[in-house]
């Protein structure tokens, strides 16, 4: 057998909150621990930012907009910082990558192959678009000249999630750096340790002080703190929907604008005609990839009758040779969930499944004992109303659903309150095109699934989200516009 390759643990470096430039402590004094998740073991005291911080935060970060150089300086100039920032996160990838493994869990195979490079790649698609902003001239009736422009939002509050960490961060950072406007982060109270570590970059890499600020902390104190701040043009939020329902009513108060990415309960849908072997290994991936904690997982799988016996075969065997355990070893495909609260709800749902007669072919209880490792888990005889083809699991809990014919398939894809993703595996391009163009989704994936491009755009239809990440559209989100009228006479 061939040797292990583990690999070194990071040094844990940035602890505290980063505001106008500085490090600093909470206010408040209070710490919160973050753990390696796969040991249970507490890593680092994290600063606890609360009201008082995002406050001083708020301060900073509109300073920096109305008076500081970001938004007015040369727009080409801002593209190249970005560029130095992305130059070196790439020159730290490996330490990074190792600190999100140790921060979250995932598997180091994955922090380098998949979170480090999409990570670069979107803070440099976003750096080439800082001197492409520009508006239009409008011929208008009289005589006038008009033209709009396209300013900055102005002091973005962004609340993200633990699932990925920095790519969550590039996603963020990288629009509304391109379009000038500062920023108040708060990362997930799980992950807060490669958010701040690229602040630290960010800074060397020339970005001014009080453009980028984080609040670690959690979400009821220091995130409600960002949402209801009238300091605060816009927030960026994602997490569960029914965060987003909280946030959304606690930004009435000041009109923000608001965009939502949010969770979803993903059709993925194989019809007889498929390449099999490409389905089976596509569906697999699209559902245990990042330990099965994605927004847009393929978790409601289904399988055309004819073919279900051979395709569950080839899932079953797949299952069984997945390799769990240390996500240190540069070997493992599955690390840990990232915290108990995760691990407890998706046993939980595990059991429900169970109980509502599902067949359990592969897994269905923790891995090991120590950590949140639970086992790749298969339930085949899933049927549209139970809470297990209902529910968002977020965990490696895949439910198998059969079907017969297309249109039943459709009306059944879209029998969902959510909308973000879908995916379908046919050789007949009719059918992949009429699935495309009936599902209720913001992204479908043809013969493909987790495909992502910082250039393509991505987000939910329904109760899945608000608005567009990535791309253009993701862009203008950090924008608005300014029409400007000039009496020629
Ligand atoms: P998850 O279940 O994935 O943790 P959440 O929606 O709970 O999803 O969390 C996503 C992010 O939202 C985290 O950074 C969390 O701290 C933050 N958050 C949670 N509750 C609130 C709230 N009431 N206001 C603002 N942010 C919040």
């Amino acid at each position: 057998m061939a040797t292990a390759e583990i690999v070194d643990r990071p040094t844990i470096r940035q602890t505290q909150c980063f505001i106008g430039g500085e490090w600093i402590p909470a206010e408040s004094g209070n710490t919160f621990e973050t753990i390696h998740p796969a040991t249970g073991e507490v890593i680092a005291q994290v600063a606890e930012g609360d009201e008082a911080d995002v406050n001083k935060a708020v301060t900073a970060a509109r300073k920096a907009f109305d008076e500081g150089p970001w938004r007015q300086m040369d727009a080409r100039e801002r593209g190249e910082i970005m560029h130095r920032l992305a130059d070196l996160i790439e020159a730290e990838m490996e330490e990074l990558a190792a600190l999100e493994t140790l921060d979250n869990g995932k598997p180091i195979s994955d922090s380098l192959a998949a979170d480090l490079p999409l990570t670069i790649d979107c803070l440099r698609y976003y750096a080439g678009y800082a001197d492409k902003i520009h508006g239009q001239t409008i011929p208008v009736r009289g005589n006038y000249f008009t033209y709009t422009k396209k300013e900055p939002v102005g002091v973005v509050g962004q609340i993200i999630p633990w699932n990925f960490p920095m790519l969550m961060v590039a996603w963020k950072w990288g629009p509304a750096l391109a379009a000038g406007c500062t920023i108040v982060m708060k990362p997930a109270e799980q992950t807060p340790l490669t958010c701040l570590r690229m602040a630290r970059l960010a800074q060397k890499a020339g970005i001014p002080d009080g453009v980028i600020n984080v609040v670690p902390g959690f979400g009821p104190t220091a995130g409600a703190a960002i949402v209801k701040h009238p300091g605060i043009d816009k927030v960026a939020f994602t997490g569960e929907y029914k965060t987003a329902q909280t946030i959304m009513a606690d930004a009435s108060q000041t009109l923000k604008r608001l965009t939502f990415e949010l969770g979803g309960k993903s059709p993925n849908v194989v019809f007889n005609d498929a390449d099999l072997d490409a389905a089976a290994a596509g569906s697999h991936f699209g559902l245990y990839f990042n330990q099965g904690q994605c927004c847009c997982a393929g978790s409601r799988l289904f399988v055309q009758e004819d073919v279900h016996d051979e395709f569950v075969a080839k899932l079953v065997a797949m299952n069984q040779t997945r390799v769990v355990g240390d996500p240190f070893d540069k070997a493992t495909q599955q690390g840990p969930q990232v915290d108990q609260a995760q691990f407890d709800k998706i046993l939980k749902y595990i059991d429900i499944g169970k109980n509502e007669g599902a067949q359990c072919l592969t897994g269905g209880a923790r891995h090991g004992e120590e950590g949140f490792f639970i086992e790749p888990t298969l339930f085949d005889g899933v049927t549209d109303q139970m809470q297990i083809a209902t529910d968002e699991i977020f965990g490696p809990v895949m439910s198998i659903l059969t079907f017969k014919d297309t249109e039943d398939l459709i009306q059944r894809a879209n029998n969902t309150f959510y909308g973000l993703a879908a995916a379908v595996w046919s050789r007949d391009i009719g059918k992949a095109h009429l699935l495309a163009d009936r599902v209720r989704a913001g992204t479908v994936w043809v013969n493909c699934y987790d495909v992502f491009d910082a250039a393509a755009p991505f987000g939910g239809f329904k109760m899945s989200g608000i608005g567009r990440e990535l791309g253009e559209e993701g862009l203008k989100n950090y924008l608005e516009i300014k029409t400007v009228t000039v009496a020629l006479d």
